[in-house]
């Protein structure tokens, strides 16, 4: 890594509570503590709970109970999003004061008859709040971003240059704002994650440098998907992880991250696995594809 900053890593995982952990979040969750512990980081874990529709009761504390029988205990306090709430909502006024956010009324019909981008109908008609979404101004679009994995990443520029939403018509927050501003407040430096997120870090760039703060640096790990190539995920009903498989699951999830830990290991305890995980890790042998069928 560079010398350009002596800051100390402080990496993190942040699921949202929509269902129990699945391999493909255990990849995310693993990966992340792999590069923060190799690097004698900080590991923290925020549950994004923001999108209370999506939320199924008891998942937040399931998801804790997984990551603590995979030994990947966090460092510090627990942060959930929904305490944040007013922290969001004092900034989205700050930007709407400002002229840098404006209310719009578009719906998500309209904006797909256009052509499936929204083109700034709304920006200079000076809405009101009622039953609107509240979209920030891109002056200066983020069109790509060095990955740590992947090099230059390109964003597709009509994504970038999109006057993006970052409250909803229903109130509810979007998550690229809720993100960016708490990867700020707990000091983040380097967002682990998979590689479906890789076309929203444009707009994460953006809020970072409307916000004021220097980005993180990125790293974006495979995805792991179903047969179909589909992303594995609660929504398709992706298998929940069986703690009592803990070193299984954990060999499994590091030879998806490029790891060759022998059979043996899994009868090992999640600690000692874990251990092993931090003495081997490497960027140079995580596979480069940004989705990988998972091994079941
Ligand atoms: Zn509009």
């Amino acid at each position: 890594m560079n010398n350009m900053t002596s800051k100390p890593y402080v990496g993190r995982f942040a699921p949202s509570p929509s269902g129990p952990l699945h391999f493909g979040s255990l990849i995310a969750a693993l990966g992340s503590y792999l590069q923060a512990k190799s690097q004698q980081g900080t590991w923290l874990v925020r549950i994004e709970d923001i999108d209370p529709p999506r939320e199924v009761p008891g998942a937040a504390d399931a998801i804790l109970r997984t990551l603590e029988s995979h030994g990947l205990l966090w460092d510090g306090e627990l942060v959930y999003q929904s305490n944040r709430l007013d922290t969001y909502q004092t900034q989205i006024d700050r930007w709407i004061a400002s002229g840098d956010a404006y209310y719009c009324q578009c719906t998500r019909k309209q904006i797909k008859e256009s052509g499936g981008f929204y083109a700034g109908t709304c920006r200079d008609l000076a809405l009101s709040q009622d039953g609107t979404a509240v979209r920030l101004k891109v002056d200066e679009p983020v069109l790509a971003f060095q990955d740590v994995l992947h090099g230059n990443t390109p964003i597709p520029e009509q994504l970038a240059r999109e006057d993006f939403i970052i409250r909803r018509r229903d109130g509810l927050f979007a998550y690229n704002l809720a993100v960016v501003m708490d990867d700020i407040s707990e000091g983040i430096t380097e967002v682990v994650r998979g590689a479906d997120l890789i076309e929203p870090t444009g707009r994460q760039i953006f809020l970072y440098r409307k916000l004021g703060a220097t980005p993180v640096s990125y790293l974006h790990l495979p995805l792991a998907t179903g047969e179909d190539g589909g992303k594995l995920s609660k929504q398709n009903h992706a298998p929940a992880i069986d703690n009592r498989l803990a070193g299984d699951n954990l060999c499994q999830a590091m030879h998806f991250l490029g790891l060759t830990p022998d059979a043996g290991l899994a009868h090992a305890s999640p600690a000692e696995i874990l251990a092993w995980g931090v003495e081997n890790w490497s960027l140079s042998t995580i596979p480069k594809n940004t989705s990988i069928i998972a091994p079941f």
